[in-house]
């Protein structure tokens, strides 16, 4: 494809979050977060799994340090399952309305891995690339094309 996920026009000037507590959390507010880390690389993902457990054509993933995150309210709920890559990953979502916030893997226990979208401001993430584009749907990449409804 021609597009990347780099192509993303920088609309916004730097809010300083980079350096600040990053919030976020479910739609319900039953799970909240804070992170005081460095915000790591995001990355799209095809695979199917990610499109099952976020019920869109892709998950966007954010590395955390997993020492510098916290759950300030709630308790997420746990779904452990073996991907395709054979890696464990246990997704964490809220018990009360089901919103997908993490993911963590015995892999690699120092990271989480947030989803994007549950971040109270997710204009600080920076996608760098994309996973699994050969399980991408065709219509999974966002066309510049496309009229925008601000
Ligand atoms: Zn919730
Ligand atoms: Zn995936």
């Amino acid at each position: 494809m021609s597009s990347s996920p780099g192509d993303q026009p920088e609309s916004r000037p730097d809010t300083g979050q980079s350096s600040g507590v990053l919030t976020g959390g479910c739609l319900c507010g039953a799970v909240r977060y804070e992170y005081d880390g460095e915000i790591g690389p995001a990355n799209y993902c095809h695979c199917a799994d990610c499109r099952k457990s976020t019920g869109s054509a892709f998950n966007i993933g954010v590395r955390v340090a997993a020492r510098q995150f916290r759950i300030v309210k709630g308790t997420p709920r746990g779904f452990t399952k073996t991907g395709d890559s054979g890696n464990t990953l246990t997704r964490h979502f809220c018990p009360e309305c089901g919103s997908p916030l993490y993911t963590s893997s015995p892999r690699h226990p120092e990271f989480f891995y947030l989803k994007a979208g549950c971040l109270d401001d997710p204009a600080v993430v920076h996608p760098t690339h994309q996973n699994w584009t050969r399980s991408r749907v065709p219509w999974a990449a966002i066309g510049p094309e496309l009229p925008e409804l601000p």
